[in-house]
């Protein structure tokens, strides 16, 4: 497996010839990131992203090219920056750090996830053979926004800090949200039974490393 990938969309209009060049360079599969491109982050919208997504999946397999596509899963890019007061990690200070300097970390307990999900099911109808979680990715000593202090004393029952810190929260919720993932992502019922009767595997039309995890 030769996998290609573009992590920022400059092409200006010539987003489809991109698969054509894979081709053409011997790749014969693309980590799809560049149509969805956000500056130097990537999530699918449908409205914005969809024809050109539809168009550029049908140009890949055309070139014999399989797809796995990014969806970002820790910083809210420059198109969601404006919802960083609900969405964003917050330290215990109560501050919004920045990773790489530039994007706030979007937190999986915030109303983001419901956003990240309904993307899930907006992809349903494409034909993508896998996808690519980079993330989820969590603040050092971890998010303290009001979302992930109400989990946590919902589930631990006692307020974030009382007793113990974050630590045993991480792991649990970096195995959790990679798992949820897959039901949204097919496309009928009976997939999503085959998923539950058999574990969390990839459908047919999915990779088996549909869940990435990415460090910093
Ligand atoms: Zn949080």
């Amino acid at each position: 497996m030769r996998i290609a990938a573009l992590q920022c969309n400059f092409e200006e209009g010539q987003t489809l010839a991109v698969a054509d060049r894979w081709k053409q360079i011997g790749f014969n599969v693309e980590q799809v990131f560049h149509p969805m491109a956000d500056s130097y982050s990537a999530l699918f919208d449908l409205k914005q992203h969809g024809a050109l997504l539809e168009g550029y999946l049908a140009r890949l397999k055309r070139n014999g090219l399989h797809s796995i596509l990014y969806l970002n899963v820790h910083v809210l890019g420059p198109s969601l920056a404006h919802m960083k007061d609900d969405w964003a990690q917050r330290g215990a200070d109560g501050g919004f750090p920045l990773f790489y300097d530039t994007y706030h970390p979007c937190c999986v307990n915030s109303p983001w996830r419901d956003h990240y999900f309904q993307v899930l099911r907006d992809l349903r109808p494409f034909d993508i053979d896998g996808v690519f979680l980079d993330g989820p990715v969590f603040i050092q000593d971890g998010c303290h926004c009001r979302h992930c202090r109400a989990r946590y004393r919902r589930e631990e029952g006692h307020r974030m800090g009382e007793k113990c810190g974050f630590a045993g929260f991480l792991p649990t919720e970096s195995r959790r949200f990679p798992a949820g993932v897959l039901p949204p992502l097919q496309a009928d019922q009976a997939a999503r039974d085959s998923l539950h009767e058999h574990g969390c595997h990839a459908p047919d039309r999915l990779v088996p490393a549909a869940a990435g995890c990415a460090g910093l």
